[in-house]
């Protein structure tokens, strides 16, 4: 479970030109704008990250003079990246008076997501993409995700001058193709389906012959492709695609529990002919400074050039260390 809601302090006060009622309190490498003078630097604070489910009784205002809306059965509001003069804003503060009643007395690093009763959201499920289960998601396979760029601003530190792969990151949906003691299966996010050609990973992976390669690369390996589908009906299908595609990021080996690194990983999925996520960079070495992997970020998708890419993930060329810096550009022009 990802943490949306920490306590963090605030690390830097920014002045927002022709502003004076408001300004920009920066935690860890995340900028949001409030009223002046409402923190100091140091002060103990609840930053709740963008896609934070909150709940209406947390934070009224935030549906402003509208009605709540309702998620897993929450009435609340979705948190978004929004730009204020000029000032991109994501996420929320809250102050130690507002969590009292529900966390007590806050202490650095604390994850308080439960106690104030926050969840990410995660846009609905496609009839198309849910299938019939067969089960929960192999506990033997990581789950795909990605830290966000903002929380890592010591990591980014220590890892400057190491080499990354960069590579486009979709929207989409995850997927994952097993082969496990011999036997072949397709996930979702959270779910291990039954084989179903109207199920769209399953028709994807059956369209592609996904387990003929998987067997063909060697029949005694237990290993898992992830990777994003995209296309019709699949999230907004940003890329316009005529066709669901499945665009490989990862090889894990399920035997050893590690990641194939980046280049071993593009060179088996290139020879077995199935799709790699676009590459930017094979091998770019990391500059300082979160705001830098923000602004390589920004840019056309690889895949639709008249379409903002929704960002990119960095991987540490000798495996280990991954992130995900979202554009911020995609974020402000996202709809729904
Ligand atoms: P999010 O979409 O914000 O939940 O970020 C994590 C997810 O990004 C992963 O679970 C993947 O499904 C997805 N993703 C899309 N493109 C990539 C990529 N190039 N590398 C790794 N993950 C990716
Ligand atoms: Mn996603």
């Amino acid at each position: 479970m990802r943490k949306m809601a920490t306590v963090r302090r605030i690390v830097e006060i920014k002045v927002i030109p022709n502003a004076d009622k408001i300004c920009a309190y920066r935690v860890d490498g995340w900028w949001v704008v409030d009223s002046v003078g409402k923190y100091s630097v140091d002060d103990l604070v609840v930053y709740l990250e963008t896609d934070s489910w909150v709940p209406s009784a947390l934070a009224p205002f935030l549906s402003k003079n509208q009605e709540p809306r309702v998620y897993e059965g929450v009435s609340g509001e979705r948190l978004r990246t929004v730009r204020l003069r000029k000032q991109i804003s994501q996420g929320l503060l809250l102050d130690r008076f507002t969590v009292l009643d529900k966390v007590g007395e806050i202490t650095e690093g604390q994850d308080v997501s439960e106690l104030l009763g926050i969840v990410k959201y995660e846009p609905p499920v496609n009839s198309q993409l849910a299938g019939m289960v067969k089960g929960l998601f192999p506990d033997k396979i990581p789950k795909t995700d990605q830290e966000r760029v903002q929380n890592l601003t010591e990591e980014i530190q220590a890892a400057v001058g190491m080499q990354f792969e960069l590579t486009e990151k979709l929207e989409g949906a995850s997927m994952t193709c097993y082969m496990i003691d011999g036997e072949f299966g397709v996930c979702t996010r959270n779910l291990d389906l039954k084989p179903d050609a109207n199920n769209t990973p399953w028709a994807v992976a059956q369209r592609d012959d996904v387990e003929g390669k998987m067997r063909a690369v060697d029949e005694h390996w237990s290993w898992a492709i992830q990777g994003e589908l995209i296309g019709p009906g699949i999230q907004g299908n940003i890329y316009k695609l005529q066709k669901p595609q499945f665009c490989v990021f990862d090889v894990y080996d399920i035997q050893t529990s590690e990641y194939l690194q980046p280049a071993a990983r593009r060179a088996l999925i290139e020879r077995m002919g199935l799709t790699h996520v676009p590459v930017i960079d094979e091998d770019l070495v990391l500059a300082p400074g979160v705001h830098t992997q923000l602004e390589t970020a920004e840019g056309k998708s690889q895949l639709n050039p008249l379409q903002e890419r929704e960002g990119i993930v960095f991987k540490s060329v000798k495996g280990g260390m991954t992130f995900k810096a979202i554009s911020n550009s995609y974020l402000l022009g996202e709809k729904s």
